[in-house]
């Protein structure tokens, strides 16, 4: 006994000076380090699988712990990053400020998030809130309040086994001009680049990796106002950078794209991938030793999902469904969607739809297709459920900027999709003449089309991308998706606008053919 009792004695003792020595004089690993990386970027609400079976976190976990499980058994190391905008665009993850989502990334140990535009979404005390849900850091480096204090942290370090990681934030500076200007008033989105010029070098003599968790945006079409912005722009721009995780453009990169030595990779959206790359670290370099896109049932194939999470979400989705039951607004009178009349002329409930989307974005002129609008709504009470019935495909609202000459072209092609088909046209803010098949005398809210001036003309994400035979308009300069989708568009107008009178969206003819 005693001299088990003096063993045990010795051993713990002699743990102990070598734990010690250990901490004092670290030793370098002997052979290489592996450090995966894994990723997604622009979630946007779908904590749940899509009705057909794609995506969700239940089977994002099994995807995420499958790898760990791998990475553990050769010593590897994970970390699992998020490059931001979680929030807007389903309405059971809207309703309940996406708490959902973040307790499933909370379960499913994300360490860190970049802030995205779409987290402005919200006023900056529901994502005040949302940051207290997160077991993670929120980061964003260039994001300052008027008192010139960063708003976010703008880096952690990860301490991990024999290897030091530094992840700071970015958020694209193009919020200043997309996000809402009521939450984000008296805020400063400084240019990313000269951000991490900064940032980079301290962190370097901090880590061995350094990770820039962006929401810029990947060969981004140019925003007027606003200076190119984009990660492989920072790429070229900042030396020092070891990858790139990057969101916001909802580029889908097979392949990491290289810029200046630096790795940029993207996960395509809603979390239908989780990135992966898996880092190898030998004397003092980094090296990419492997990267891929890990599908979460793109395609409704089957990635089991974790009962866990499923067991931690299903009492949301609940509760998210039965806020969709609630009522938010009125009818004065019927707002019918009989096919036949609304694929032959303007509609009162083709006039709404059109008023909704130019009041949220300011557009001078809105055109949405009628096969868009699947439903009517009945005099009485609307819940948000009956709009998901109107506008059902979770669209979003696009804005893009038009001369008076692309406008009446515009104007042109859209008048001239036939009648009876789902691209049959339904106008707001716009009135003109289709006559031999050109237009003339074109009035914009009540003036007429003036030459040499810019209008800003609101469709559908579906449209903007030449859905239903319209003109593309998703490649044009200063085309803007919002990210709101056109349900819920429709719902903050409704709720303010109610009671809705028929007759205040009567149609006058917007189009007159001759
Ligand atoms: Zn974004």
């Amino acid at each position: 006994m005693r001299f088990h009792k003096l063993l045990r004695y010795v051993t713990a003792l002699a743990v102990l000076l070598l734990c010690g020595c250990a901490a004092l004089h670290p030793v370098e690993p002997a052979g290489p380090l592996f450090l995966t990386v894994l990723h997604t970027n622009d979630h946007h609400g779908r904590f749940w699988k899509s009705s057909k079976g794609e995506y969700g976190l239940a089977a994002r976990k099994t995807v995420v712990d499958r790898v760990r499980a791998e990475e553990a058994a050769r010593s590897g190391q994970v970390l699992l990053l998020d490059a931001g905008d979680v929030n807007t665009g389903v309405p059971e993850s809207d309703m309940l400020d996406a708490e959902p989502d973040i307790r499933g990334m909370n379960a499913m140990g994300y360490d860190a998030m970049a802030v995205g535009n779409h987290e402005f979404d919200n006023p900056l005390s529901v994502l005040r809130r949302q940051q207290g849900w997160m077991d993670f850091p929120l980061l964003a480096a260039n994001i300052y309040d008027s008192s010139g204090q960063r708003l976010f942290p703008a880096y952690h370090i990860f301490r991990l086994r024999g290897l030091t990681v530094a992840v700071f934030g970015l958020t694209t500076e193009t919020t200043a001009v997309v996000g809402n200007p009521e939450h984000i008033k008296g805020l400063t989105f400084r240019p990313a680049v000269d951000e991490a010029r900064e940032l980079v070098p301290k962190l370097r003599g901090q880590a061995d990796v350094v990770v820039a968790l962006t929401h810029l945006g990947y060969a981004e079409s140019e925003l007027p106002g606003v200076p190119k912005t984009g990660s492989e722009i920072l790429a070229r721009a900042v030396p020092g950078i070891d990858l790139i995780v990057d969101g916001h453009s909802h580029t889908r990169l097979d392949v990491p794209a290289q810029e200046s030595g630096t790795f940029i990779v993207q996960a395509g959206e809603y979390g239908k991938f989780v990135g992966r790359v898996d880092l190898l670290l030998e004397g003092g370099r980094v090296r990419l030793a492997g990267a891929s896109l890990l599908p979460v049932n793109p395609d409704g194939e089957a990635v089991p999902e974790d009962q866990s999470m499923l067991a931690l979400l299903a009492p949301f989705q609940e509760k998210g469904q039965d806020a969709l039951r609630t009522v938010i607004g009125h009818a004065a009178g019927d707002f019918p969607a009989d096919r036949a009349v609304m694929r032959s002329a303007q509609t009162a409930l083709g006039s709404l739809v059109c008023r909704a989307v130019m009041d949220k974005t300011g557009a001078d002129a809105a055109v949405m297709n009628s096969g868009g609008i699947r439903a009517g709504l009945a005099a009485g009470p609307i819940t948000y459920k009956d709009l998901l019935t109107v506008k059902p495909f979770g669209n979003t609202v696009c804005t893009v900027d038009m001369t008076a000459e692309e406008l009446a072209e515009y104007l042109r092609l859209t008048a001239s999709l036939p009648p009876g088909s789902g691209g049959f046209a339904q106008y707001g803010g716009v009135g003109f003449t289709l006559r031999g098949g050109r237009v003339g005398d074109v009035v914009v809210n009540g003036a007429p089309l003036e030459a040499g001036r810019m209008y800003t003309v609101a469709v559908d994400s579906y449209l903007a991308a030449g859905g239903d035979g319209y003109p593309r308009v998703d490649n044009l300069q200063g085309f803007v998706n919002t990210g709101f989708t056109d349900a819920d568009v429709l719902r903050e107008y409704i709720a303010r606008s109610s009671p809705l009178d028929p007759a205040a969206y009567a149609p006058a003819g917007a189009v007159r053919r001759e």
